[in-house]
């Protein structure tokens, strides 16, 4: 959805855009100012089968009523069959999509895949008219926009653990849904950039989702066992767009290749991203403007899947276990030194 913004963008300036999202991403666009309305499709919940389906398309067929029936487009970022059976059973005329989608057969314009782009490219390709136009003039910029609200909560959060405003902050994410996209080495690294003096004066804070408590306490124990301060665990604790106000605060973050990289590239936050088993040539990289990627690119096995696999099929999971610390704070304090 985060990497979606620059279609919305560009989108914005043609007529009113109505985005459909899941209840998990839904909030993301709040306040977006390129966003009308956010039809939530809860297609694993109250929105489930094909009752489901048909409620939410009269609902996207209730919001269009405005919009004249040849000027309706559905754009589909998401590439499913059943994103696309849900825009045609809505009765939107014009369905545009990757030629390579699963809902391809249901689309009535298809525009290429471009394997070589950014993602957020390739989704903004979408609603190119031509091939000179599927890349755009300067590079792209994700954005979201925390309310005052968001910003409120993220802001109490730090001042409870004794953050006065104006501190230097260092974020880390250590979670991801995918197992072998969990770069292991979190705790030495928290202790590491509290003993580096390029890094040693930024108060560290770990963000996540609930579930990314136990590595949370991790870091913390390692901090703790080091005789370190320990640091702010904000995982579970902030909605995703507190969680995107807290990072316009902080100096930089270290993310894996998932949701937080994308929040900090809309917040335009600096980046050290770390790749195991996907690699920046897939398209999902950083967006901020000071941003470094890391990862093993003499081994020979990455990439091994688009998203991460369960478990390491060779076993040995060199990919995140061989990425060393010492890269990683290297890394922290270039791009905290090239930012300022
Ligand atoms: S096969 Fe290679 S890239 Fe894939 S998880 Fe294992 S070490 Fe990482």
């Amino acid at each position: 959805m985060v990497l979606t913004t620059p279609l919305l963008d560009r989108l914005a300036q043609r007529g009113p855009v109505d985005v459909v999202a899941t209840p998990q991403s839904a909030p993301l666009l709040a306040g977006h100012p390129a966003v009308r309305d956010v039809i939530v499709y809860d297609k694993r919940g109250i929105a489930r089968g094909w009752r489901g389906m048909l409620r939410t398309a009269r609902a996207i067929r209730f919001r269009e009523a405005d919009v004249p029936r040849g000027a309706q487009v559905a754009y589909m970022a998401q590439g499913s069959l059943r994103s696309a059976t849900l825009a045609a059973v809505a009765g939107v005329p014009s369905r545009v999509g990757f030629a390579t989608s699963a809902g391809r057969a249901l689309y009535t314009n298809t525009v290429p895949y471009q394997a070589d782009q950014h993602h957020a490219t390739r989704l903004w390709s979408l609603a190119s008219t031509d091939e000179e136009d599927r890349r755009p003039l300067a590079p792209l910029h994700p954005r979201l926009f925390p309310s005052s609200n968001d910003h409120a909560a993220a802001a109490a959060l730090l001042s409870s653990a004794g953050v006065v405003p104006g501190s230097s902050l260092l974020v880390l994410a250590p979670g991801s849904v995918w197992a072998t996209k969990r770069w292991p080495h979190y705790p030495a690294l928290a202790v590491a950039l509290q003993r580096d003096p390029r890094t040693a004066n930024a108060r560290i804070v770990i963000v996540g989702a609930a579930a990314d408590g136990a590595i949370a306490r991790d870091v913390s124990e390692a901090a703790q066992a080091a005789g370190l301060p320990l640091p702010i665990d904000a995982t579970g604790r902030l909605s995703l767009l507190s969680s995107a106000a807290l990072l316009a605060r902080a100096g930089a973050i270290v993310t894996n290749d998932s949701l937080p990289l994308h929040l900090a590239s809309a917040m335009g936050i600096p980046t050290v991203a770390l790749f195991g088993p996907t690699t920046l040539a897939l398209g999902f990289g950083p967006l901020a403007p000071h941003a470094e990627s890391l990862g093993l690119d003499a081994l020979p096995c990455r990439p091994c899947h688009a998203h991460g696999p369960a478990t390491c099929p060779l076993e040995h999971w060199k990919c995140m276990r061989e990425l060393p610390v010492a890269r990683v704070v290297d890394a922290v304090a270039d791009v905290m030194r090239v930012a300022r």
